[in-house]
């Protein structure tokens, strides 16, 4: 059923490795299940009767990356492969593991101790053997917890959001009792590092079906555990004729409208967020939500502080949210300049596209034509090479020190000056026009 050519030769090899040691070994999870539904695998896991010390006699390159749970990364050409030695369930009270011993005798003790019927289908590189009805689950495209769902989940509550994440990453259904289980349960992802979650989330935001995802994550109640300000937005009616659905309904519908890019899926993710804590309602009963994009961006950064973004990807994203209302009808070149220093050139695309998914997901009649008037200035401006920041200018500070500028912030002044005068006309910008304009900016 698994043509064994599907998977790389350096994975084959540690399996057979491993085997001719003597250790019973097999590929498993996440692998073996997309090689089944014709896709191509992320990685390949190993599950194995060796320890991890064994594993390292084994093999010349290997990164201890949770010995203490028996995995080990074994490096190959291109990568590496997972081994881990076979675990057993533990026992859990209230979430609480009890005891410390977690390795297992066998593949039956090891697929048992894992989530989904479909993460535990085993391949020793000839058949595939099916312990706990995951053909019939992956046949049947569901996802379902092995054995009794709550106990799973009381495990790991972080599997009620992988079940979620999978689903919409496979595009499987989630089997009714698992589904309610975690509804019934959802409160226990609160025993998650935000770490943890926040992976779960991406993985969601940069799935197939993102919006199912969201969804998911909001009728199951874990929203409201993870994000309480985006589920503040579920049946929040807007009373404005540019919305035909609710905040949390608009923001699915962005969502869904946007290419598959983390920043830009964040963005969208939280791009009125403040809408619910900035409404208000005018003597004609109309909404309005007067500041949301800044409120949001300062609410968003608070959020993804929380859940241990990058700094990097906050900063994007809080950009885009502030800018997603800077909707220019036929503006001029400089004013697209501007609006490109305060986004950054890696930003500009996403804010236009963005905002083209944000029309998309309002009421119509929907109106493209001044995105496309943005983007071929934009790309108009790149492609001239204009100077846009301090940085592109032809003159730096150390002319200006050099022609008898005093170092500090007349520096920067001058610098910031100069630059405004070169958004207007960028053929001024030379050493020589710069350097009379600031001598003359200096002698005022
Ligand atoms: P992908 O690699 O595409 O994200 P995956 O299913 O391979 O998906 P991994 O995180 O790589 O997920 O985990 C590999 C396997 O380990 C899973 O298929 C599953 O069998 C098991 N596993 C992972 N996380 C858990 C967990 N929290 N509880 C139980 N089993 C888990
Ligand atoms: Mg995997």
């Amino acid at each position: 059923m698994i043509d064994i050519k599907r998977i790389p030769d350096e994975a084959v090899q540690v399996l057979k490795d491993l085997k001719t040691n003597g250790y019973e070994s097999y590929f498993v999870g996440g692998s073996i299940r997309d090689l089944l539904l014709g896709k191509k695998p992320k990685d390949f896991d190993i599950c194995t009767a060796a320890t991890s010390d064994q594993v390292k006699e084994i093999f010349k390159k290997v990164i201890d990356t949770g010995l203490k749970f028996g995995t080990a990364s074994v490096l190959v050409k291109n990568g590496s492969v997972e081994v881990t030695t076979f675990r057993k369930r533990v026992d859990f009270v209230n979430g609480e593991r009890q005891g410390v011993a977690c390795f297992g005798n066998s593949p039956e003790e090891d697929v048992k101790a894992r989530d989904f019927t479909i993460n535990s289908l085993l391949f020793d590189g000839d058949k595939v053997i099916d312990l706990v009805g995951g053909l019939a689950d992956l046949s049947d495209r569901k996802l379902r917890a092995i054995g009794v769902p709550v106990d799973r989940f009381n495990e790991d509550a972080l599997r009620m959001m992988r079940a979620i994440r999978i689903s919409c990453q496979i595009e499987f259904s989630i089997e009714v009792n698992t589904l309610q289980a975690i509804c019934d349960y959802a409160g226990l992802i609160q025993n998650v590092s935000q770490e943890r979650v926040r992976d779960e989330l991406v993985k969601v935001l940069t799935s197939e079906l993102p919006s199912t995802g969201v969804r998911l994550l909001q009728e199951t109640g874990i929203l409201k555990f993870i994000l309480p300000e985006l589920d503040a937005c579920s049946e929040f009616r807007q009373r404005n004729s540019y919305h035909d659905k609710d905040v949390f309904e608009h923001i699915l519908a962005v969502l869904e409208n946007t290419l598959n890019d983390l920043v830009l899926r964040l963005a969208a993710l939280l791009h009125d967020i403040a809408k619910p804590c900035t409404f208000s309602i005018d003597e004609k009963g109309v909404g309005h939500f007067y500041n949301h994009n800044t409120v949001g961006q300062k609410m968003s950064q608070q959020i993804m502080t929380r859940l241990k973004f990058d700094n990097k990807t906050t900063q994007s994203v809080g950009t885009l949210i502030r800018e997603h209302m800077s909707k220019l009808q036929t503006p001029r070149l400089s004013t697209v300049k501007k609006l490109i220093q305060r986004t950054g050139i890696e930003n500009i695309g996403r804010l236009i596209d963005l905002q083209i998914a944000d029309e998309a997901g309002s009421a119509p009649p929907h109106n493209f034509k001044p995105f496309d008037v943005l983007r071929e200035k934009v790309e108009y401006i790149i492609d001239h090479g204009d100077p846009i920041n301090i940085g592109d200018l032809a003159i730096g500070g150390q002319d200006l020190i050099t022609m008898g500028f005093n170092q500090g912030p007349e520096i920067g002044r001058v610098l910031k000056q100069l630059l405004k005068h070169v958004i207007d006309n960028p053929e001024f910008n030379n050493k020589e026009k710069l350097s009379e304009m600031a001598m003359r900016i200096k002698s005022e």
